[in-house]
C-alpha cells in the first residue's frame, strides 16, 4: 500500500470544468482524484474524530463534523439552517447574530435541478454551482433570487408542495437520471404557484423575491467510468479499510467496484488515503 495523504476528512473541493474536477484535501496539498480513475484505492479509518470548530476529540461526529458541545451550539447546527423557513431570528433566539448576518442575510438563489429526478433547492449564491455538484445534480437551473436565507426557504417550501426537495443518491448514483426540461418544468411551477408567490413577495417586498428568467441550464458531467448497478456502501465506522477501483465520483460519494462512500458522512475523521500495489 502507498500512502498518497493522511488528515482531517473533508468534503472535497469541487471546480466545474467539462468534467468536474474533484479535490481530495486531507491535509494541505490538495490530490486532484480524477487522475486516480481506474486504479485501486483504499481509505483507512485512523480512529480518532475531531471537532471541525474546537478540535475536541470525539466518540462521535454530530451534523457532519462537530462534538456534541458545539453541535448544540453553533449556528450552523441549528435546526433552521436545515428548515431555513424556520428562522428564528426575529425572536431573538438565533445562537449567533454575526454568523446570521454574514450567512443567512445575504443573496440566496432557489433552484431546479435534475439529481435523481427533479427536485427544488436553495442555495447561498456564492455555492453556486458547489451545492449542486455536492448533490450530483446532472443540470441544474436558479429560479429565484431572494435576499435572505428564510426567504429562500419560504419560496421552497411553496414550489415544494409539487416538486420533490430532496435527492434519492441511490438513484443518484445509479446514473439511470431520466432527461427533463428544466425551463419547462419552471415556467410551469411558476404559473401553478402564482398566487403563493404572489403573496409572499408582497409580505416580503418585490425587490426581496425576484425571479430569475434569463438563466441557462447549467450541465454538470462527473468524472464517472462506470455506474454501479447494485449500489451498496461502505461504512469506515464498522471497517475500518475499505478498498475497491474507483469507478468515478458523483456529488461527495467515491464509486468504487465493491461499493460506494459518502465522504461527507466520515467529515473530521482522521483519514489515510492512498494506493493499493
Ligand atoms: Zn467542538
Amino acid at each position: 500500500m502507498t500512502i498518497l495523504r493522511s488528515g482531517s476528512m473533508q468534503k472535497m473541493r469541487v471546480e466545474l470544468s467539462d468534467t468536474i474536477q474533484y479535490f481530495l484535501e486531507l491535509d494541505d496539498q490538495p490530490l486532484l482524484m480524477n487522475d486516480l480513475l481506474g486504479k485501486e484505492v483504499y481509505l483507512k479509518n485512523l480512529g480518532d474524530i475531531h471537532c471541525s470548530h474546537c478540535g475536541r476529540l470525539t466518540k462521535k461526529s454530530f451534523s457532519q463534523g462537530y462534538c456534541f458541545p458545539c453541535f448544540k451550539k453553533l449556528p450552523q447546527c441549528d435546526l433552521c439552517m436545515m428548515s431555513p423557513d424556520r428562522c428564528h431570528f426575529h425572536l431573538g433566539t438565533c445562537r449567533d447574530e454575526a454568523f446570521a448576518e454574514s450567512v443567512c442575510f445575504n443573496e440566496h438563489i432557489v433552484y431546479l435541478a435534475n439529481s435523481s429526478g427533479i427536485k427544488v433547492g436553495i442555495t447561498r449564491a456564492t455555492q453556486v454551482p458547489t451545492r449542486w455538484i455536492d448533490q450530483g445534480a446532472v443540470e441544474a437551473l436558479p429560479i429565484f433570487r431572494v435576499k435572505t436565507r428564510q426567504q429562500s426557504g419560504l419560496v421552497e417550501k411553496i414550489i415544494g408542495q409539487h416538486i420533490s426537495d430532496k435527492t434519492n443518491w441511490r438513484k443518484m448514483l445509479k446514473g439511470e437520471i431520466t432527461e427533463i426540461d428544466l425551463v419547462a418544468m419552471r415556467d410551469e411551477l411558476l404559473e401553478t404557484c402564482r398566487t403563493e408567490l404572489a403573496q409572499l413577495s408582497e409580505e416580503h417586498g418585490l425587490q426581496s423575491i425576484m425571479p430569475i428568467t434569463d438563466a441557462q441550464v447549467q450541465g454538470l458531467n462527473y468524472p464517472v467510468a462506470e455506474y454501479p448497478v447494485k449500489i451498496s456502501s461502505h461504512n469506515l465506522d464498522k471497517t475500518e479499510l475499505i478498498s475497491g477501483v474507483l469507478k468515478g465520483i458523483k456529488g461527495q460519494y467515491l464509486i468504487l467496484d465493491t461499493g460506494v462512500i459518502n465522504l461527507r458522512k466520515y467529515t473530521s475523521y482522521s483519514i489515510e488515503f492512498g494506493l493499493i500495489e
